[in-house]
C-alpha cells in the first residue's frame, strides 16, 4: 500500500489486564474511528507486585505467564479480522510493568514472554532479540496520581536515552515537553483503558501501511507527528 499519513496508537489495554473492554470491542472501536495502526499492550507484571496483589486478595490485572500464549493467539486472530474488516494493522504488544522498581516499557510486535522483574537493560535486549520495538512509557511528570511510581526511566534518562527506540512524548492528556527538548525519538499514545481515553494524543506516521515500515519509521523517527485526536462532531 502507498505511503500516506497513518493514524496510530501503540499503547492500548483490554480486559485481559486492567482495561474495561474485551479485545474484540477495542478492535471494533478503533476500526470504526478510522485508525490505521494499533498495538494492544496489556500489562505483564513483576513478581513482587504480583505476589503483593495476590496476598491482598486483589485482582492481578495483568496477563500471567501461563496465559501469554493464549493472549498472543487472540491478538493474531484479531489482527487478521482488523485487516479484513477495517484495513487496520493490529500489532501484538505488551506493557512490561515493574511497579516495584518503577518502570513501564512497551514492546511492540512481541512474540515471547519477557519477565518484567529483569533489569531495564536486559528487558530491552530481550525485546530487540524478538525484533520488536521498545518504547519508554509516560516518562515524565504528569498530573495524575502515583506518577512518581513510574519515574525510574526518566530519572536515569542519560543512561537509557538511546537504549529505547522511542519515548512517549505524550500519554493520553499529558504532553511531556521535556522529552521534546531532549530531542529523544518519540511517539504519542493514548494509554487507553476505557472508551473516553480514545480522545487523546496519538501518533501520525508517514510510511507504507505494513508492520515493518511502521517499525522502521519509529526506529528512525522520521516522518512522525503527534496529533490530539478529539471527538468528531457530525
Ligand atoms: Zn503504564
Ligand atoms: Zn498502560
Amino acid at each position: 500500500m502507498r505511503d500516506s499519513w497513518l493514524l496510530c496508537d501503540f499503547h492500548i489495554h483490554s480486559n485481559m489486564s486492567d482495561g474495561s473492554l474485551p479485545i474484540e470491542d477495542v478492535v471494533d472501536m478503533y476500526g470504526r474511528e478510522g485508525f490505521d495502526v494499533i498495538s494492544i499492550t496489556d500489562h505483564i507484571l513483576d513478581s513482587h507486585t504480583l505476589k503483593e496483589r495476590e496476598e491482598k486478595g486483589e485482582s492481578v490485572c495483568a496477563v500471567r505467564e501461563d496465559k501469554f500464549k493464549e493472549y498472543i493467539s487472540i491478538l493474531w486472530r484479531e489482527a487478521s479480522r482488523a485487516w479484513n474488516e477495517y484495513e487496520m494493522l493490529l500489532i501484538p504488544g505488551i506493557e512490561i510493568t515493574n511497579n516495584y522498581k518503577g518502570y513501564h516499557i512497551l514492546a511492540i510486535d512481541i512474540k515471547e514472554y519477557i519477565d518484567p522483574t529483569l533489569p531495564v537493560e536486559e528487558i530491552v535486549k530481550e525485546i530487540h532479540k524478538q525484533e520488536a520495538i521498545v518504547i519508554a512509557c509516560h516518562p515524565h511528570y504528569g498530573k495524575r496520581e502515583a506518577r512518581h511510581l513510574y519515574q525510574h526511566l526518566w530519572r536515569n534518562r542519560e543512561k537509557y536515552a538511546y537504549l529505547f527506540d522511542a519515548w512517549e512524548i505524550a500519554n493520553r492528556d499529558d504532553l511531556f515537553d521535556a522529552v521534546g527538548l531532549k530531542k529523544f525519538n518519540y511517539v504519542a499514545n493514548s494509554d487507553f483503558h476505557e472508551p473516553r481515553h480514545l480522545y487523546s494524543w496519538k501518533s501520525l506516521i508517514y510510511c507504507d501501511k505494513n508492520v515493518e515500515a511502521v517499525k522502521s519509521a519509529i526506529r528512525e523517527n522520521k516522518n512522525i507527528a503527534i496529533y490530539l485526536f478529539r471527538k468528531q462532531e457530525d
